[in-house]
Parts: C-alpha cells; structure tokens; sequence
C-alpha cells in the first residue's frame, strides 16, 4: 500500500481539492495523509494569539473570516444539496467548537487543540468530497493512533498497533483519508508535531504499515539542485540517498520536512517527491541508494551566528570542548558547524534566544567573538573523502568569497561553508554555474 502526503497549496482551494481526488482515484487503495488548506494553521496561530491577549472580540472577527471562507470552499465543492448540507454542517461544527475557546481561560492545552482544527476540516471535507463522487473512503482518526511519548518522540509500536485496529475496522475500503500533524501526546490531550510535520505524519504511517512508497505532493517538481528562489536554472534532482535528502531539508530545502527522513530510512521505504501542477513529472526520489560519486545539491541556511572561543588553555588540554558544549546544552541551544583548532574552536548556532547568557558563560574559558548574519552553505552529495575533486571544486566555485568556516567529514554526504549573508546569492549563484551549469 501506498501512502500519498498532500499540502495545504496542494488542498488551498476546492478546485485543488478536486484535482487532488482525481489523482488518488485509481484504484488502487492507499492512505492519504492531508494538511490543512493553506493559510488555515497561520490564522488559527493568530486566534489561539488574540484568545491568549484576551481579546476574545479580536478573535472572533479572524474566527468569522475564516469560518466565511471555508463556506465558500463548500459551495464551491460540492454540487449536490445532500453533500453541500453536510459540508456546512461539518463546517458549522468547527467553527462553533473553535468559537467555544473565546469564552474561558486560554493556554498551551487550548490552543494545540484549535490547531487541530485546520487537518480535521480539511480531511473531512476530501472525505465528503470523495463519497460523494461514489468512492469508497473513509476517515481514519490520526487523534486515535497517532501519538508522542514523555519525550515528545512518535511512540512507533503504539502508532502501528492502533493505526492497524483502525484500518481493520474498514477492511473494503478504497481510500482512507487521514490528518497529518495532529497527534495526542503520552498524556492522551491533543498536541501536534510541529509546524510543517504532515510529512513526518506520512512517513511514520508509511513505516507502521510497511508501505511500499510514501509520496509527498507539493507545488513543485521535486527537490531542486538549488535554491529557485535565489539562483537561475535549477533543475530537479531525480534522485537522493536518505541522508543527502535529511542535510537538504535541514539545511533550508523547504519542500520537505526534516523530521519526515527518519522513519522512512529505518523502514527502507523510498519517498517520492511529486508534483500536483504536474503530476507525471518523475519528481524525485529519496532511497537508501544513491547515486556514486555524484554532487546532487545546493543549500543554504540563515539566520547563523559564528561564536569563536580562543584559548591558550585549549592547547593540549582535554575536557575543553566538553565545557563548551556543556554551556550550549544547558541553555538548549543546538550547534550546527564545528571547526576546530589546537587554539580555538568555532561554532555556529541558529538559535539566538540565550545567547547573550552563553556568551557571559563561554568567557570564563577563552576570548568570545561574534560574528552574525551568516549563512551556512551546503553541499550535498556522496562526498566519500576518498572520491577526489569535489572539495576543489567547490573552493574553485566559491572563489572570491570570503569564507568564514569549512566543515566536512562529519558525514559523508555534506561539506559546509559559512560566509556572509550580503554572499549568499552570489555563491549559491557561482555554485551552480560550476557544479551543475558546466560554466
Ligand atoms: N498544517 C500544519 C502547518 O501548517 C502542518 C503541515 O502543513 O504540515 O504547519
Ligand atoms: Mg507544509
């Protein structure tokens, strides 16, 4: 069985929608895993914002925007009166039970289960939509198998249990339609896996069923050589190694989620990129195999800060780097790059919310230097040290560009540069003409 991952452009509209029924009726069976419509998680973000100001009137007027919308979306998906009464009822439902939390005390608890609002509307109104074409399919409640444990992770034995109960219950069915993102935690309340994690949802319903592909359908034809945005003819990469795809998605390729790599590679089930606009592009696929001695990618991440600690005592001490990375943890700060010297050691992090209170703490163990608006630069590809060139390559690529930090040989599959921001455009630019262009 298959399981197809559609976004909320993908579903932004009631035409979308139909587009998106047309390419899952083919007879086969498969689980669809559906964000909500797009916009629809940002304007519930901006309730949950008004009701915990305590302004509940403020609230009140996105809610009936909102609410406005989606009537229309009805109207407009629907053609008969049976179907179109039953898609206002359902969206009347919502909005009445989102509407509930204007009037008492509002917290963390409240607001993950308005979030949950925009996939249940938006499954239930695929599902409507589909019975009412004549297709066998049904809901399965992602709030009945998919769950976190006390740290927060995906519980896998407790999700494939359920989720096969669930699945059981509707043996015959053609299609079952189900909720990405949504989940309740190891306390049974509602909760989430955090914005963007549909596609973490596809991949761990992917890897409880033993599906044979997982697909994640956007607006786009698969993961491109390089940022589309920043750089001219990219092109899309057919295919990736697991690992490649998690240094991409980290490192700022937005079309698909970090988190969704993991249980996939575990299970060895490939995922297939694709494209909603284009839906016989091949798009690109993410396997445990890849393709030899091969630069695939290009990307970039901002927003980074350099933080250099000198030491006269780092020479030929142990313990050092220890300390360093002890005042990071403690402030739940991650570190991305690392360089190291016998003198010295540079490291980046994204994460700025403390970092006055780790700069304070990292100067009891050397002199502290600050570099921000940086950007990492990426590189991905099977970059085995042993494969010659790709290093010369890149440096020839990014000649004229100062470079603040190398890193490689963390993995076999990422060479990172640090620069400038005010350089990004420029080397993401050079880098492609070099590596993909032949320039
Ligand atoms: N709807 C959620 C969000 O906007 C989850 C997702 O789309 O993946 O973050
Ligand atoms: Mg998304």
């Amino acid at each position: 069985m298959k399981v197809l991952k559609f976004g909320g452009t993908s579903v932004g509209s009631a035409q979308r929608m139909k587009d998106v029924a047309k390419l899952i009726t083919d007879g086969e069976q498969k689980i669809v895993v559906l964000s909500a419509m797009s916009g629809t998680t940002n304007t519930l973000v901006e309730i949950s914002d008004y009701l915990y100001k305590k302004n509940p009137e403020g609230a009140n007027e996105v809610i009936n925007r909102l609410e406005r919308k989606y009537r229309q979306h009805i109207d407009e998906l629907y053609s008969s009166a049976e179907f179109k009464a039953k898609g206002r009822e359902l969206i009347k439902s919502h909005f009445d039970y989102i509407r509930s939390f204007t009037k008492d005390l509002f917290t963390l608890f409240e607001e993950k289960v308005i979030l949950s609002q925009g996939e249940l509307i938006s499954t239930g109104m695929m599902n409507y939509y589909l019975q009412e074409q004549g297709v066998k399919s049904v809901l399965l409640p992602a709030l009945e198998f998919m769950r976190t444990d006390k740290n927060a992770e995906p519980d896998p034995v407790y999700i494939k249990e359920k989720l096969q109960s669930q699945l059981e219950l509707h043996l015959g069915a053609d299609l079952y339609i189900t909720q990405g993102f949504i989940c309740r935690n190891a306390y049974g309340e509602v909760d989430n896996l955090q914005r963007g994690g549909s596609d973490y949802t596809a991949s761990l319903i992917g890897a409880a069923v033993g599906a044979s592909e997982i697909q994640i359908w956007t607006d786009i034809d698969g993961m491109h050589n390089n940022d589309p945005r920043e750089v001219d003819k990219t092109e899309a990469v057919r295919s990736l190694h697991f690992e490649e795809a998690a240094e991409l998605a980290y490192f700022g390729a937005k079309i698909l989620h970090p988190t969704c790599v993991q249980p996939a590679k575990y299970a060895n089930i490939p995922v297939r990129l694709l494209n909603t606009m284009d839906p016989t592009a091949p798009g690109t696929l993410i396997s445990n195999d890849t393709e030899k001695d091969k630069i695939k990618a290009v990307a970039a991440k901002d927003n980074i800060t350099a933080i250099k600690i000198k030491s006269g005592r780092m020479l030929l001490a142990y313990g050092f780097l220890r300390k360093v990375f002890e005042i990071f943890e403690s402030y739940q700060t991650s570190i991305d790059m690392i360089c190291t010297s016998e003198v010295g050691v540079s490291v980046t992090v994204d994460n700025t919310k403390h970092l006055n209170e780790i700069l304070d703490d990292l100067k009891k163990y050397g002199t502290v230097t600050v570099d921000k608006d940086m950007c990492i630069i990426c590189i991905v590809g099977d970059l085995d040290w042993e494969n010659i060139g790709f290093e010369q390559l890149a440096l020839d690529a990014l000649q004229g560009i100062p470079v603040r930090m190398i890193s490689y040989g963390g993995s076999n599959y990422n060479i990172s540069f640090l620069i400038k921001k005010e350089d990004k455009k420029r080397a993401l630019q050079q880098l492609s003409n070099k590596l993909f262009n032949g320039k």
